[in-house]
């Protein structure tokens, strides 16, 4: 819901002022429509109905995985629309992936959501929204929403505040979802500036920042944004959260054929990354429109292998949803475009 236009709204019609509190109590308690929210008089219920929607952002279809994923589509009254997807893991965990902009102004070549273009920034209720709504489905097949990563569509370090006020309401206490802010997970392209405030900011969030090269030719390739804040700049930044926060960085590296994936970039990767508190999390390419292909599994398990022999900490991430274009990097409200790049998919 949109909390300040039903503080208006409620204000209008002389309403109590905890009135809006209420709402977002039965709003996290999970009620899904005016006429669930207990507090308020039957009739104040109905009134709402007719004049403002419950959700500020409307689900409007879904698509789910054999494996587990479900993705959602998701429009406001203003047309803006984006992606959200609930991942699931064993032991009745799961994960939502949630979108921070309708849209992605940063267009990294490999990204499905950079070709579409900026949208417009989401407000902290449309993000909370969407865990909101993979929590009650989650619940309902009797699993637990444990982890929310801002890896869906947009970049969430160029929309700080809302992201920030999203994930004080997703946060452990009273106020909140309940969800341990170690559990969340801010994902950046290399937003400098982002990753400064954030590195001041309470909440113990997740840094995890898109690396996907070790010099600054390939990665101004892959990423246009390197042009702006190349990976020294970047890598200082790191440091510096990782000095203030005291926690480790996350460094993302997709690995793509013959673009990143020899040898020699895992030895400057290791290199770039001495003496550093990052762990490396190598991500399999999800096929998307653009010229790129996911680097063969065993030179996958070879780049891991040299990181790990330089001493640097590195896991593989494997793909989910892809079968749905509900994979990373394949949120662009289109499926047609991925399908069209699916061939070397089983
Ligand atoms: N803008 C943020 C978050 C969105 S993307 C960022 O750039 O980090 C979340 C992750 O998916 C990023 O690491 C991104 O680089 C990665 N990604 C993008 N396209 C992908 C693709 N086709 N296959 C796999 N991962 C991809």
């Amino acid at each position: 819901m949109n909390r300040d236009e039903l503080g208006r709204l409620l204000q209008r019609w002389g309403e109590p002022a905890y009135r809006a509190r209420q709402a977002a109590d039965a709003r996290r308690a999970g009620a899904a429509g005016w006429d669930e929210v207990t507090a308020f008089p039957l009739a104040l219920r109905a009134r709402l109905v007719e004049h403002i929607p419950f959700r500020s952002m409307e689900p409007q279809g879904e698509v789910a995985s054999p494996d587990g994923t479900v993705k959602w589509t998701l429009r406001a009254p203003d047309g803006a629309a984006v992606e959200t997807v609930l991942i699931a893991h064993a032991a009745g965990r799961r994960t939502v992936c949630v979108s921070s902009q309708a849209g992605c102004a940063l267009a990294c070549r490999f990204c499905a959501t950079g070709a579409m273009g900026p949208g417009r920034d989401l407000t902290a209720d449309e993000i909370v929204e969407q865990a909101l709504l993979a929590r009650a489905r989650a619940e309902a097949t009797g699993a637990r929403l444990a982890n929310v990563v801002f890896m869906g569509m947009g970049e969430p370090l160029q929309n700080l505040d809302a992201v920030l006020g999203a994930c004080d309401q997703l946060a452990d206490g009273s106020e909140g979802l309940g969800i341990s802010p170690r559990r969340i997970a801010i994902s950046t392209v290399g937003w400098v500036p982002g990753i400064a405030r954030l590195a001041r900011h309470p909440a113990t969030v997740r840094l995890a920042v898109s690396l996907h090269a070790a010099d600054d030719a390939t990665r101004s390739a892959l990423m246009p944004v390197n042009l702006r804040y190349p990976i020294a700049n970047l890598l200082a930044a790191c440091r510096r959260y990782c000095d203030t926060t005291g926690r480790r960085v996350f460094i993302e590296y997709l690995l793509l054929d013959g673009v990143n994936d020899a040898p020699a970039d895992a030895r400057r990767l290791a290199s770039l990354l001495r003496d550093g508190r990052f762990h490396v999390n190598l991500i399999e390419y999800n096929p998307t429109a653009g010229p790129d292909r996911a680097s063969p599994p065993e030179r996958r398990r070879a780049f891991q292998a040299a990181l790990r022999r330089a001493g640097i900490e590195a896991s593989v991430r494997r793909s989910r949803g892809a079968d749905v274009a509900a994979a990373c990097g394949q949120l662009a409200l289109e499926p047609q475009t991925v399908q069209a790049a699916r061939p070397s998919l089983k």
